[in-house]
């Protein structure tokens, strides 16, 4: 059995992030940018209003006042993706909308709000600064100027601003494909009724939503009965057809879990067989050529542990993200949790926030079968494998779960 740590530094190793390729903005969503992008154009382009209201020189203003207002004549009106050719001159004003030009000549917006307008004469009572509504010409990019790393996460405001630098596509590393195989002869279809020694086939379900949730490609190959020939035939089939193969079940030591065997047997390469985490433990991680291999428990709590400590970060490095298991934070415990020596502990509870401190409450039993705990849920704390049983008042490190 070795440490989480040492798991994480094994699977590290041996993931590699998988080739680049082009594809159009709307598609790179929650990918990972794979180079650099440098603007095209100065944004805005032009000096343009940020206000409907009037463009005029500030200087002409100088001296203005309640009782002292400056009259400008208005020239005439430049409305969003109009260009006005005519140059300002003092004591003109030009009507002007939001996002349009400035003509040559203003240094300045007054609000429609803030003037008089008597025909075609506008009155102005108060000092307007210079630059007053102006977006400056280049404000925010200019030519050439790094506008994204590579290595950033494309966010939907992330597709927005390719679209205004006038990409339509851009290189992202490709998504790994994830083959889930499902084992277990309890197992039955959620629409079926429940027969003696039956249980229903969740893991499929919380196995496609976790990798859905990042992004990544999922090939089911369903369930998969706990007969050795069988499943050899689909691990192979797996290993060809995908990057990543998770299973579920047949994990153990008990008389029908066969998959290290049948990995031994094809040739792969076992790093490790068992990781001191709870929930979960019997994991195996090997690698088949490039292609690396999960065998995670069955108990759908361990399942989606296991999950989410081990397998998560190698199909983000895959992606092109750092591997590295981020977002934990110190919480206070509000009760007693008991544990025992021996295993890094994750314990599903509710953590609350209060004036900047986070607080740990129980949700219910811990029994890795429980997927209701895990549901009732919004965090988890980490009890350190050479730590036992722990009392309200002592901190411990937590996180926020999906
Ligand atoms: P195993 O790892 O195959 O020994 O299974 C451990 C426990 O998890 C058993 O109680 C199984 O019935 C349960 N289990 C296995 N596979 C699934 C699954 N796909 N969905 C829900 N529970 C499962
Ligand atoms: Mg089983």
């Amino acid at each position: 059995m070795i440490d989480v740590d040492n798991a994480l530094n094994i699977i590290n190793e041996n993931t590699k992030k998988l080739p680049l390729e082009k594809k159009d903005i709307l598609s790179c969503l929650n990918k990972i940018l794979a180079e650099d992008i440098y603007s095209k154009d100065d944004l805005p382009p032009f000096d343009k209003s940020a206000m409907d209201g009037y463009a005029i020189k500030s200087d002409d203003t100088r001296n203005c006042d309640a009782e002292n207002a400056a009259e400008f004549e208005i020239k005439g009106s430049i409305k969003a993706g109009d260009y006005c050719e005519d140059e300002l001159k003092s004591g003109e004003a030009f009507k002007i909308m939001t996002g349009a030009p400035l003509p040559k000549g203003a240094d300045a917006v007054i609000e429609i709000e803030k003037v008089e307008v008597k025909g075609s004469i506008l009155k102005v009572s108060q000092i307007v600064n210079k630059d007053n509504n102006v977006v400056k010409l280049g404000e925010e990019t200019k030519v050439g100027e790094l506008a994204l790393n590579r290595g950033s996460k494309i966010r939907p405001v992330e597709i927005g601003l390719l679209a205004s630098l006038g990409y339509s596509s851009v290189n992202v590393y490709k998504s790994p494909t994830v083959a889930l195989i499902i084992t277990g002869d309890e197992l039955v279809s959620i629409d079926s009724k429940l027969k003696r020694g039956k249980i229903r086939n969740s893991n499929e379900y919380s196995l496609k939503a976790l990798i859905k949730n990042l992004g990544a490609k999922v090939l089911s190959l369903g369930v998969i009965k706990d007969d050795k020939d069988n499943l050899r035939e689909k691990i192979k089939y797996a290993l060809e057809n995908a990057d990543i193969v998770v299973s579920s079940g047949g994990a153990s030591v008990g008389d029908y879990d066969f998959i290290d065997d049948l990995l031994k047997e094809i040739g792969a390469d076992i790093k490790f067989t068992s990781v001191a985490i709870k929930p979960g433990k019997p994991v195996t991680f090997a690698t088949y050529e490039e292609k690396l291999f999960f065998s995670l428990p069955g108990n759908p709590l361990s399942l989606i542990t296991t999950f989410q400590e081990l397998v998560k970060p190698a199909i983000e490095k895959m992606m092109g993200k750092q591997f590295e298991n981020k977002g934990e934070f110190p919480v206070i415990l509000m009760e007693d949790f008991k544990a025992k020596i021996g295993r890094k502990k994750y314990i599903y509870v509710e953590i609350k926030e209060h004036d900047g401190k986070y607080y740990a409450y129980k949700v219910g039993s811990q029994s890795s079968n429980h997927l209701m705990t895990m549901s009732r849920s919004n965090g988890i704390i980490i009890i350190p494998e050479k730590c036992a049983n722990v009392k309200a008042g002592e901190v411990l490190n937590g996180k926020f779960i999906l």
